[in-house]
């Protein structure tokens, strides 16, 4: 039922930071779980830039270890097939030596994609160099990482200069939240089905919430987290993403800039946010775990490893219609989901010992991607109307049986779309500047209020005040759970 593997044409795909820790845990094995599917045809060719030493036996060493450490499961017979079409070129980003090399490996008249798994400082310099030695043809992917800049300024810089070399058809900004199964079936739901989309109003909807809570800290990643935080590492690019597909109107058709044009209106209807609704925490050390401030290195660190707001867009669909987001590290569980949550009946028939009763459609993203619709019934048995809510339960894994092991992870997909040159599901210039001219008020607005971050427990919900910020609108959270 759910794998119809289309093969994509012969390829050409560089990894440039082919020996980077993406590289080893997601983009490899994801290119490897699509051959082992047949997606990639044996004449393709992979190759891994970097500025370490290595010829092709060594990377090829490289790759099977990172498949042994990151490839689960996943696998086909034939390993050595895979490797085969894997090679790879020494060369520094910043320096001349290799990029001939590298040219000479390609073949003309196929796809050729650079995937720049890189640190943004190198985008520009190696954009420059894909253009000095002629891989900057009309046909030329570019796949770039998150974080696409770190404010509107030095975003749009990023955007210009990539622009030199090459046309916006041909950047991928590639936001994996993008790729998750269910967030493509979040515009499935809405777009496939009659049933949601007359109620997808602020007349039915009280209010919307999306909660993305790691377990994890920022361990390892401290210096790069004590320059961006939450804000900046998942609400401007993750979060941001799936609010505009929750909210957005439906495009005309599913092509990536009918789509895109929708979500860009979204982010350019979103209210100013105030400092007043804005919840910002730092989690606290618990036991021999060492706490933000020291994963950081610094003791008077103002940067916020969780963030919660409440956000309003003023448009005909949604003005009245709160959505609240959180997200945060060392929380009570590891869950993304998105919460629609309707409003009360216009009047209850079974009287006020009913008590309130809500439908919510719960879109989980992880873990156990799946949707499920809260709906009220009869308890069972004798005694009365006691009403009683219950879950319509949609989890992939069970819903889909077998063939659920067949879904592509985000990586897998998203680089597949990168080979067949669909970019719906990938960021647009113009969007990450709007999220960003978004973001940077609600940034200067707590530095201005010389708001710091309140300390939080590991294992919770993030600071309490987090919880007021619902309750002084009559609502609450959604518990964070597994
Ligand atoms: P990383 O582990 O530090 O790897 C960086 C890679 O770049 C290495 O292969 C490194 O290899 C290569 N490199 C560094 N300087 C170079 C130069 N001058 N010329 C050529 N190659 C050079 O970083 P990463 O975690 O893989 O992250 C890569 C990008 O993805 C970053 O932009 C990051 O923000 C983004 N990202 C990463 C993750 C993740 O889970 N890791 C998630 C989302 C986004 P050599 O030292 O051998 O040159």
């Amino acid at each position: 039922m759910v794998s119809r593997v289309i093969p994509v044409d012969p390829f050409d795909l560089v990894v440039i930071g082919g020996t980077g820790d993406l590289a080893r845990r997601k983009i490899l094995p994801a290119l490897y779980r699509r051959f082992c599917a047949g997606q990639i045809p044996d004449d393709a060719q992979i190759i891994g830039a970097a500025r370490s030493e290595m010829d092709d036996a060594g990377y090829r060493d490289f790759v099977g270890a990172a498949l042994d450490e990151f490839a689960g499961a996943a696998g086909c017979d034939d390993r050595a097939r895979f490797l085969s079409i894997i090679g790879y070129v020494t060369l520094d980003a910043r320096g001349d030596g290799g990029w001939a090399a590298l040219a000479g490996r390609l073949e003309p008249g196929r796809v050729q994609a650079f995937y720049f798994s890189v640190g943004p400082s190198l985008f520009m310099t190696i954009a420059e160099r894909l253009q000095a030695h002629g891989m900057a043809g009309p046909d030329t992917r570019i796949v770039v990482e998150k974080p696409f800049g770190r404010d509107l300024a030095s975003a749009r810089a990023l955007n210009a200069d990539l622009a030199k070399y090459f046309d916006e058809g041909q950047i991928y900004r590639i936001d994996h939240y993008l790729g998750k199964e269910t967030v493509q079936n979040l515009m499935a739901i809405r777009f496939g089905n009659m049933l949601f989309e007359p109620l997808w109003n602020s007349q039915y909807v009280d209010h919307i919430q999306i909660t993305v809570a790691e377990t994890v800290g920022v361990e390892g990643r401290g210096e790069y987290y004590e320059r961006a935080g939450a804000m900046r590492d998942m609400v401007q690019n993750h979060l941001m993403q799936l609010l505009c597909l929750i909210a957005m109107e439906p495009p005309s058709k599913f092509d990536p800039d009918a789509v895109r044009d929708e979500k860009l209106k979204v982010i350019r209807a979103l209210d100013p946010v105030t400092p007043d609704d804005v919840v910002r925490g730092q989690y606290l050390a618990d036991g021999d775990r060492p706490g933000f401030r020291e994963h950081v290195g610094n003791a008077e660190s103002t940067t916020e490893s969780f963030i919660a707001l409440k956000v309003r867009i003023s448009n005909w669909r949604w003005a009245g219609t709160p959505i609240y987001l959180r997200t945060g590290k060392r929380l009570r569980a590891r869950t993304s989901e998105i919460d629609v949550v309707f409003k009360d009946t216009p009047h209850s028939i079974f009287g006020p010992e009913a008590g309130r009763h809500r439908n919510i459609l719960t879109i989980r993203l992880q873990p156990n991607e799946g949707i499920d619709l809260g709906v009220t019934i009869k308890e069972p048995g004798p005694g009365g109307m006691r009403l009683v809510d219950v879950p319509l339960d949609m989890t992939f894994a069970q819903a889909l049986g077998p063939d659920a092991k067949d879904v592509p992870d985000a990586y897998e997909r998203l680089i597949m779309d990168v080979i067949r040159g669909n970019q719906t599901l990938f960021m647009r210039g113009d969007e990450v500047e709007a999220a960003w001219a978004w973001t940077d008020p609600i940034i200067a607005g707590w530095e201005e209020a010389g708001k710091d971050p309140i300390p939080y427990d590991t294992g919770s919900a993030g600071p309490e005040e987090a919880l007021a910020l619902m309750h002084r609108d009559g609502r609450r959270w959604r518990e964070i759970r597994v």
